[in-house]
């Protein structure tokens, strides 16, 4: 489908997310937790941008900053030209319809205590959507936009597989059918089996009500398979941006190269060689100098340990590409 690519649903600006840690006993901050520091990135209608990274780097805080459950620290996020990062409770609620969240875990993200049912009414409830009777209708529709059986309406989540409560937690997250859905690693908590055809319902939805997704994920297979675009973060912020075929097939970051590098290769006679990060992400309260991933890189040099760098523009034709890295230009030469 070829898209508006000037045309933006949602605009990301510096957006800056710092958790105090407070110790001690009058509980005084001591530090901060940099969860987000400074990302950037704007979205098209339709489109699906593919968040990754390591556990840690800021990915699931990005998407609840988006959605406003985190009031951030600084920078801004524009919902179709409106600042909605800022905006009061009550003044963002009838906004609140037009973005949802799809969430990992869809065993926690129910309440076992409601039937099917009200889990999927209540959204029409709070936005005050329809009679009774038409708010019936919907859910019905919803249930089977979904696949799932009527006959579900009056059971508990805990009846229900895991994949099975997924689809009910989508069916709730378009309920309302929003524009914009972030969708926070919404098959890491599933079988393999069931993974793909969570995917594919997705999809699907997306190709029938025009949605736009935020996706995040650990995966980068997934994330390539899905999105049309990705970021790659580290450490609380974006450090590769490109088209989802650019990030898989030609990395311009040391660290978007070794995680393509640890997906496994189809082909066995691939000699794609495996790059082996060392040490683990450091912590997002004491982080590196220079660049952050220095301490793990294996092409780091001396200005890498002092100098964060900046983004380096690796665009070739009209595919925007950037890589937050002092040699990004050299290696996507
Ligand atoms: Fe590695 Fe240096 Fe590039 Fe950072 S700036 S990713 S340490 S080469």
């Amino acid at each position: 489908m070829v898209r508006d690519m000037s045309e933006k649903i949602l605009e990301v600006q510096s957006l800056k997310m710092h958790f105090p840690v407070k110790g001690g006993v009058v509980r005084k901050v001591r530090g901060y937790v940099y969860a987000l520091d400074g990302v950037s990135f704007s979205m098209s209608p339709g489109e699906t941008l593919g968040i990754v990274g390591e556990s840690g780097c800021g990915k699931t805080t990005l998407g609840r900053t988006i959605i406003s459950l985190y009031r951030p620290t600084d920078g801004t996020v524009t919902f179709r030209n409106r600042i909605i990062s800022d905006m009061r409770q009550k003044d963002l609620l009838p906004l609140r319809r037009n973005f949802q969240m799809i969430f990992q875990d869809p065993y926690d993200s129910l309440n076992s205590r409601h039937t099917v049912r009200y889990i999927l009414e209540e959204p029409f409830i709070i936005h005050g959507t329809g009679d009774r009777k038409e708010r019936e209708k919907s859910i019905r529709s919803l249930l089977d936009m979904v696949g799932l059986p009527s006959g579900s309406l009056n059971r508990y989540p805990h009846e229900f597989s895991g994949g099975q409560r997924q689809r009910i937690g989508i069916a709730r997250a378009i309920a309302l059918r929003p524009e914009l859905v972030i969708c926070d690693e919404p098959v890491s908590a599933l079988d393999v089996s069931i993974q793909s055809q969570i995917l594919n319902l997705l999809m699907d939805l997306q190709n029938e009500l025009n949605l736009t997704y935020l996706f995040i994920s650990h995966d980068l297979t997934v994330v390539h398979h899905v999105s049309d675009r990705v970021a790659v973060m580290y450490l609380g912020r974006i450090v590769e941006l490109a088209d989802a075929d650019t990030i898989y097939k030609s990395p311009a970051h040391p660290y978007t190269q070794a995680l393509i590098s640890a997906i496994p290769e189809p082909d066995p006679l691939s000699e794609r060689e495996r790059i082996v990060l060392q040490g683990t992400v450091p912590s997002p309260v004491n982080r590196p100098a220079g660049c952050f991933f220095h301490p793990r890189c294996p092409r780091a040099e001396k200005i890498c340990r002092e100098i964060y760098p900046e983004a380096a523009n690796c665009t070739k034709g009209n595919i925007e590409h950037y890589a937050v890295c002092h040699f990004a230009k050299e290696e996507n030469r």
